[in-house]
């Protein structure tokens, strides 16, 4: 079944898209951690990290590059930002479609796990 971010990629759903290409789109997450929270998300629907198989490198890598690219035009590169990526239950995954979290726009503090 499709998750909630496959239909977005899909244009099934609406979200505020400010970045997509052939292998990855990025929106603003609906309930932001900070001024800056946007989603990079693999076109193709891959579950979770553990999913991810050799011939996905060069994707993983594309979506940090996009990440620095956004986090450019967001304004917030230089002060600085956070990436994330929960896997599962234990790393507070609630969306199983992979999904790289740009946040910043504000100091974050040191990491709370
Ligand atoms: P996770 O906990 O899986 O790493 O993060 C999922 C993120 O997706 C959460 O920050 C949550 O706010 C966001 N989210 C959940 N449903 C939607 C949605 O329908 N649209 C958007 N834009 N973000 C969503």
């Amino acid at each position: 079944m499709a998750t909630i971010f496959e239909k977005i990629v899909k244009g099934e759903l609406p979200a505020d898209i400010v970045y997509q290409d052939d292998q990855v789109t990025a929106f603003r997450d609906i309930r932001p951690a900070a001024p800056t929270h946007i989603l990079i998300v693999p076109n193709k629907p891959i579950p979770t990290v553990n999913d991810v198989q050799p011939e996905d490198e060069p994707l993983l890598g594309h979506m940090i590059y996009v990440a620095k690219r956004l986090a450019e035009k967001e304004g917030i590169a230089k002060d600085g930002y956070r990436l994330i990526i929960n896997c599962n239950q234990h790393g507070g995954q609630e969306v199983y479609h992979l999904h790289l979290h740009l946040i910043g726009g504000r100091p974050l503090g040191p990491m709370v796990v």
